[in-house]
């Protein structure tokens, strides 16, 4: 490599890492914000967010930055960067791309009314009003349909917006696997409503104290290899998980008196998403490459955890006597009787109540609707009766009123359409990757039940875990499991697992 080429190279390494060191410092910040930040230094901690995001941004964006892309990016050079220093000028030179091209004062537009509409947002879901809301949501969409021709428009204009959260996701695959997803679990699901055989959850609805729920959340985290030297629990009303650093992984939950499920499996969940960024490979650290490579894998390791281990029979054989022991409400309960009711399906309303299976259609609703949207002309007035028509069609319910139906989710509101697959891609994945784990770690259920979680985490490391961003989620997908996402092994685990709880 040439001499001005190597200090090229060097140059954008830490000019990288000084936006790495960037995006640390403003994740602790949030951090802070959320978990309990005096709130009389909000304002100005606000501001110093604000202020250290406009830098992070301006050296993103910087001559600097393209000085550095520009030599970088060249085929030649390209091809003698070893895989990390590639994948991370690729990621830089996306990211300076996609700044570069929408005006400054486009960029300003877009964040003051996405900022004014998550405020009018609140207050229409809470009065059901969605004409109050419909003004703002129509802009938005109008200020997106700009930004997809700055950004430029791949097979269809929704692609665009698909692939800033799952690169290399399309309208087409997503269309083909939703369709053969909705084909085996609409009907899945009108099985389990006509069954006679439905779970008691009773006992679930009394008083848990909080103090024995945190103490069990400490221990099933401990008990999957969360490594509390580089990280720690904390307490918040929506819980989250956040990397800083893979030796400094957050995550907090939510302790409900009357509920003592949810924080369970939020532990479990978000515990999922923090192993994952704490056993990313220290070579990684201090980079941009050192988070996980995208919303859907990122999802998938949650839900593995929470629910195809979190949910399971062999889990709860091995993790209900201790569960019983903190909670002595449960001793007279059974174990088969705890096992169906934490895994009861049922037609919601509202997404993130609903369970493991109709989850899936929540989301294929979004999709849908948001694909109309942008592709298909559907105007934003128009939005409420296409929500309830689908609601109707999928899960056989209609809400009430507008605060239950189209407007709950706070999505939209901050523009982030294209995000909602990501939750359901989760699943597909996590059920993907768990039918290879099972084939190559013939002792899955047999660890968990007895209370060995360890071999498994350590699986997830080597295969997923370690590569951080280092591989993009088709190629880890192809790598890990021999084959591109495929929707059929999360039928086959729903149908499974639901034909047997229901006996259908
Ligand atoms: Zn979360
Ligand atoms: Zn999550």
């Amino acid at each position: 490599m040439e001499q001005q080429t190597q200090k090229h190279l060097e140059s954008f390494l830490n000019l990288a890492s000084k936006i790495k060191s960037y995006h640390e410092a403003i994740g602790l910040l949030h951090w802070d914000l959320r978990t309990g930040a005096p709130k009389k230094g909000v304002p100005t901690r606000s501001e110093t967010i604000g202020m250290l995001s406009t830098e992070a941004f301006k050296l993103q964006t910087s001559d600097e930055m393209k000085t550095y892309l520009d030599t970088l990016t060249n085929p030649e050079v390209l091809k003698q960067l070893n895989d990390t220093d590639r994948r991370l000028v690729e990621e830089c030179k996306k990211e300076y791309d996609r700044s570069q091209s929408v005006p400054p004062e486009k960029v300003q537009a877009y964040t003051v009314l996405t900022a004014k509409s998550e405020t009018a947002w609140e207050d229409a879901k809470h009065n059901s009003d969605f004409e109050g809301f419909s003004p703002y949501l129509t802009e938005i969409v109008k200020l997106k349909q700009e930004f997809i021709d700055y950004w430029g428009v791949k097979d269809t204009r929704y692609d665009t917006l698909l692939d800033m959260y799952e690169p290399d996701l399309t309208v087409e695959k997503v269309d083909a696997v939703f369709a053969r997803l909705k084909a085996r679990l609409v009907p899945l699901q009108e099985k389990i409503n006509a069954s006679e055989n439905k779970p008691n959850t009773e006992f679930l609805n009394q008083l848990f104290d909080t103090d024995q729920q945190e103490k069990f959340s400490l221990f099933i985290l401990g008990q999957m290899g969360y490594d509390f030297d580089a990280g720690r629990l904390d307490e918040s009303v929506h819980p989250f998980a956040t990397g800083l650093n893979p030796g400094d992984v957050r995550i907090t939950t939510n302790y409900l008196q009357d509920d003592v499920t949810s924080a369970v499996f939020s532990s479990l969940h978000e515990g999922g998403h923090a192993l994952y960024e704490q056993n990313i490979d220290e070579s990684l650290a201090g980079t941009l490459l050192a988070e996980g490579t995208s919303m859907g894998i990122h999802e998938s390791q949650s839900r593995l955890w929470e629910n195809m281990i979190g949910r399971s029979r062999p889990f709860w054989t091995r993790y209900y006597k201790d569960l019983q022991q903190h909670f002595p409400q449960l001793s007279e309960v059974a174990l088969e009787d705890f096992y169906r009711a934490i895994n009861r399906v049922e037609s919601s309303l509202i997404r993130i109540e609903a369970d493991e299976l109709t989850y899936n259609l929540h989301i294929i609703i979004r999709y849908e609707i948001e694909k109309m949207l942008f592709n298909e002309g559907l105007e934003v007035k128009d939005l409420p009766e296409t929500w309830n028509a689908k609601y109707k069609e999928y899960l056989g319910i209609v809400p009430p009123n507008d605060g239950l139906g189209v407007l709950q989710d706070v999505h939209w509101s901050g523009g982030d359409f294209g995000y909602f697959a990501s939750y359901s891609l989760g699943n597909m994945y996590a059920a993907q990757i768990l039918h290879t784990l099972r084939k190559e770690l013939p002792e899955f259920d047999f660890y968990i039940a007895e209370g060995n979680l360890i071999p498994i985490k350590e699986w997830l490391t080597d295969k997923i875990y370690r590569y951080g961003k280092s591989r993009t989620p088709s190629e880890l997908i192809l790598a890990v499991t021999g084959e591109e996402l495929n929707p059929d092994y999360l039928a086959d685990y729903l149908e499974a697992k639901y034909t047997e709880i229901y006996k259908l």
